[in-house]
């Protein structure tokens, strides 16, 4: 049993504790624009590209590739020091946007850009889930 501090839960709000509600309940979606197609993120209630106001959360593939990362040994949160050293990815997603979360399932040494990788969710509250990625192989 480890003594480790829990790590700290966010507590977003507006659009963006939409986002986690569906991580937390298994879906990783991004904000979709009925009219011309485009999907943004961060979220935002208007599309960046027309204006409309017809933009919902859709499910993605939740497939990408390394765009960048970087290697944290010191964490501002004490919960996250049994992680370490643990790597922060940047993933461009299949639909376009980038997304951070962070990476698994492979040593850090594994990570270069354009690997290809899918995501994991993981739920820690009925509200807040946490994203990873991992080597799609
Ligand atoms: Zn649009």
């Amino acid at each position: 049993m480890s003594d480790a501090p829990p790590k700290m839960i966010p507590d977003p709000d507006g659009l963006n504790a939409e986002f986690y509600q569906n991580i937390a309940d298994g879906t990783l979606c991004l904000r979709r624009c009925a009219d011309c197609g485009a999907v943004h993120h961060p979220p935002r209630y208007l599309c960046a590209t027309c204006g409309s106001e017809q933009v919902e959360w859709s499910a993605i593939s939740g497939k990408g590739r390394i765009f960048s990362w970087t290697i944290s040994h010191r964490p501002v949160d004490p919960g996250w020091a049994v992680d370490g050293p643990w790597a922060t990815v940047v993933v461009e997603m299949e639909e376009g946007p980038r997304l951070v979360g962070g990476f698994r399932g492979a040593p850090n040494e594994a990570l270069e850009l354009d690997l290809p990788v899918r995501v994991v969710l993981e739920r820690e509250t009925e509200s807040f889930g946490r994203l990873y990625f991992t080597p799609d192989v």
